[in-house]
């Protein structure tokens, strides 16, 4: 991370990133700690984030994606209060609570299929790492011990903790990380990357060609999951092929692989729909985690949905020692899971879904638009989550060159007025869901503003 917005020592924002020194933040260059000025965010209106200088700036990645209903809903921080002065916290060891009991009938009622249980975390990668557990477990009740491996891909993103990150596809972000052995990673089904000539049908055919020669490679008794983001979110919105989840199901339905579809970021309205597995992709996966829009980012929560087949099968695979050795001290938090019921009053009753669907197509049209620009090599964009990715060379693409261009393209922006999220070489765009089409107009032009003005740098750069 260059230094984006260093202030004058002295100064109330200086010393505040002085401070913020010692905040280790994630993917943190420890290399350059001490030097990293963030900007530091004061409050949040809607979908704008203001900094302590008093600067405004669209909420581009809104939060991370996970800030759905916008900043500042008076409605979650009255039902995060209420709560905390009703019930703080209770022993989900011990008893049970109003607001997750409510929030597991209401999340269960509205998952696809016979998703019809909810296992509570604390946010999306402990949310993947319990769906993997439950997987082991439930080979190990099903008396299949050995059918322990996984599947994932490639450009995905499944989280931080030790089987989460494990699962993740960033091959860079694996330097110096010790891996957890077991996952297997197949390429990425980004279909910018299919050979020149290949149709996206016939690279839609080998990507699900090489999920079933995986699972055939490892033993269909030795393999126990396939998990998958609908949309790769982090790695850079990438849109699979049509059809390529069908697919992909039906081969880990052939071969006994559950499927883990990671929601984290396509749930609660990021695609139009409360889930998107099915409503947008047709499939009914084996389990569903959660994160992210089920609080809007107010509160930190996750959960994952589990399908009552698994259960039943467990059932009948007989023996009475079915305790599921997993859980949180703050599973099913009371305070949390009263600012999701809030959250999902709030998607319901201003329409939000409907909202997402109506404002998609003009979000996708004005971000395409940017294609024209020399450096975007392609613009990638699905309700309300887009990739504009950039490539200073199309011939020679280079991550770190890559990198340090979005980075120039985040500073212009925010200086105009959006906050921009670099990842590597995309700018994604996640606003909260609330964003009006003036709104996106805005978010668009500054965004086109601010390549052009890197672009601008860089060639004078060249130049001198
Ligand atoms: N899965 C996906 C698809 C994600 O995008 C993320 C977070 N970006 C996670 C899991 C991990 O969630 P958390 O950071 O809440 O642990």
């Amino acid at each position: 991370m260059t230094p984006i917005n260093a202030s004058a020592a002295g100064s109330p924002t200086g010393r505040l990133q002085q401070q913020d020194n010692v905040f280790i933040h994630p993917w943190e260059d420890l290399a350059a700690l001490g030097g990293n000025h963030r900007t530091i965010i004061a409050r949040g209106e809607g979908i704008h984030l203001i900094d302590t200088d008093g600067n405004r700036m669209i909420d581009g990645p809104g939060g991370m994606w996970c800030v759905n209903i916008g900043h500042g809903r008076r409605e979650i921080a009255d039902a995060i209060a209420g709560q905390a002065m009703t019930l703080g916290y209770f022993s989900p060891w011990a008893v049970s609570a109003e607001a997750p009991a409510r929030l597991a009938a209401r999340l269960a009622a509205a998952a696809p299929g016979d998703l019809d249980h909810v296992f509570f975390t604390t946010g999306g990668s402990t949310a993947v790492d319990s769906a993997l557990r439950f997987a082991f477990f439930y080979n190990n009740l099903m008396g299949r011990p050995q059918k322990k491996q996984v599947i994932a891909r490639i450009g995905g993103y499944h989280g931080s903790t030790h089987l989460a990150a494990g699962c993740s596809g960033k091959l860079s972000e694996k330097r110096h990380m010790d891996m957890p052995d077991g996952v297997h990673l197949l390429s990425c089904p980004k279909p910018l990357l299919r050979p020149a000539g290949m149709s996206v049908d016939a690279f839609c055919d080998a990507r699900v060609a090489e999920l079933e020669a995986k699972i055939l490679e490892l033993g269909a008794d030795r393999v126990a999951a396939f998990i998958a983001e609908p949309v790769l979110a982090s790695g850079g919105v990438i849109i699979p092929p049509d059809d390529y989840h069908r697919r992909c199901l039906d081969v880990c339905r052939r071969h006994d692989v559950l499927y883990i579809s990671d929601e984290v970021v396509t749930a609660f309205g990021r695609l139009g729909h409360l889930f998107a597995s099915e409503a947008v992709f047709g499939i009914r996966p084996d389990m569903i985690t959660l994160a992210k829009g089920l609080t809007s980012g107010y509160v930190p929560m996750g959960a994952l949905l589990i399908s009552d087949r698994l259960l039943r099968d467990i059932a009948g695979a007989g023996g009475d020692a079915r305790v599921f050795f997993s859980g949180f001290t703050y599973s099913g938090h009371p305070v949390a899971a009263a600012a999701a019921l809030a959250n999902l009053d709030v998607i319901e009753r201003d329409g939000l879904l409907a909202h997402v669907r109506r404002v998609m197509p003009h979000f996708s049209a004005r971000l395409r638009a940017l294609a024209d620009l020399p450096v975007v090599a392609e613009v990638r964009v699905i309700g309300l989550m887009a990739g504009v990715e950039c490539t200073l060379d199309a011939a020679h693409p280079h991550e770190d060159r890559d990198y340090a261009f979005t980075l120039r393209v985040d500073r212009h922006c925010q200086r105009m007025g959006l906050l921009v999220r670099p990842v590597y070489n995309m700018c994604v765009m996640s606003p909260p869901l609330i964003i009006t089409e003036a709104q996106i107009d805005r978010m668009v032009d500054i965004l086109r503003a601010g390549i052009e003005q890197a672009m601008a740098e860089v060639a004078a750069e060249r130049r001198a």
